[in-house]
């Protein structure tokens, strides 16, 4: 039975991934924080929390002595790195602490597989926010990266890693860079989530009015359910390599949101510039969406798109 360890397991991707992987007939073993009560709500959601393949150990990513022994302990043939500070927006008031659980965390356990068996298979979930500024449309594997984030320039130190233990160290990293991928199981802190459920609560009648920050942002959005599919393909390629999985095409988050009001049901016109742009509900003539500044960051990403003609042609992926 081959063992996959995955950093992260109660967040979005990882709850997926555990629930892919088990169906594949792995043993998955997944981390908890130490002096964190786990919060498993996806793992239960997919109903996968009482598996008899699932099983928690508690890791602190910011020590390479409880790397190493989790995994002698653990022994995984595949480690999948999703844990990380995630949050864009949080990691310009938490720059540090995104350093060095989205940066240093990744290299953590890229010297523990060195040291404890450079066999294992590791995956890191790198990200299209490392990008940044886009120096080229769409954005493959070779584009220069700029982040406009802490959180973007931590995941590109995690990048350069694990593409450094594959070509120093012969270890099999692999270096997936997804572009924003989306679900039902996706925190509320993010703004596709932040659409729907506000555009639900409006329906429901619980609040008057959705407050956004940046309306012009494009990004290119995806199903995390088909991009875990892609993480363990990689794992599986004859080579260790970098992917870009995305779906090659961009939406503003207008866009977004004029879907949502529409699959609620609301007939909206868009009026205004900048931040003074509402949406207005036809019906009742009351402003439904409003832009507040406090919601934009510091410096944003105009626009992410991402081409995946290597993962089509090497891994079958789309
Ligand atoms: P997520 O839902 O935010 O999950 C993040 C995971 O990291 C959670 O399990 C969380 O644990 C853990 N974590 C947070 N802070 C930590 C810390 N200080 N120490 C240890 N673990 C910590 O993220 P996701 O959407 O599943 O994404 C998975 C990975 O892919 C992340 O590394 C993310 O940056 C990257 N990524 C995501 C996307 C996307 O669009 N979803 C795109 C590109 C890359 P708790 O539950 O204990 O907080």
């Amino acid at each position: 039975m081959q063992t996959a360890f995955i950093t992260g397991i109660s967040g979005q991707d990882g709850a997926y991934l555990a629930e892919l992987l088990l169906n594949k007939g792995y043993r998955v073993i997944g981390t908890r924080r130490p002096n964190k009560k786990p919060n498993f709500w996806r793992l239960k959601e997919l109903g996968i929390i009482d598996h008899e393949h699932l099983g928690f150990v508690d890791l602190d990513l910011l020590s390479l002595d409880s790397c190493k022994e989790t995994l002698a302990s653990v022994k995984p043939h595949e480690v999948y790195n999703l844990a990380a500070q995630s949050m864009v927006s949080a990691s310009f008031s938490e720059p540090i602490l995104t350093a060095n659980v989205t940066g240093i965390g990744a290299l953590n356990l890229l010297e523990a597989i060195r040291l404890v068996d450079s066999s294992i298979k590791f995956y890191q979930a790198s990200s299209s926010e490392m990008y940044g500024v886009a120096h080229k449309i769409p954005q493959d594997e070779l584009t220069l990266p700029h982040p406009r984030s802490p959180y973007g320039a931590a995941k590109l130190f995690a990048h350069c890693m694990t593409v450094n233990y594959r070509e120093a160290q012969g270890i099999f990293a692999v270096s997936g860079i997804l572009f924003n991928h989306e679900s039902p199981l996706r925190s509320s802190d993010y703004v596709t989530r932040k659409i729907t459920t506000g555009i639900a609560r409006i329906k429901l009648g619980l609040s008057n009015v959705l407050e956004l920050g940046n309306l012009n942002a494009k990004r290119d959005w995806g199903y995390a359910r088909e991009y875990v599919q892609g993480m363990h393909l990689m794992l599986q390629a004859d080579k260790a390599d970098t992917f870009v999985l995305a779906t090659g095409h961009t939406h503003t988050v207008r866009e977004f949101v004029s879907f949502a009001c529409r699959r609620a049901g609301f007939d909206i016109e868009w009026r205004g510039h900048g931040v003074d742009e509402v949406a207005i509900n036809l019906a009742t003539n009351k402003e439904l969406v409003r832009v507040n500044k406090e919601f934009y960051r510091p410096v944003d990403i105009d626009i992410t798109m991402g081409n995946t003609d290597k993962a089509k042609r090497e891994l079958g992926w789309q």
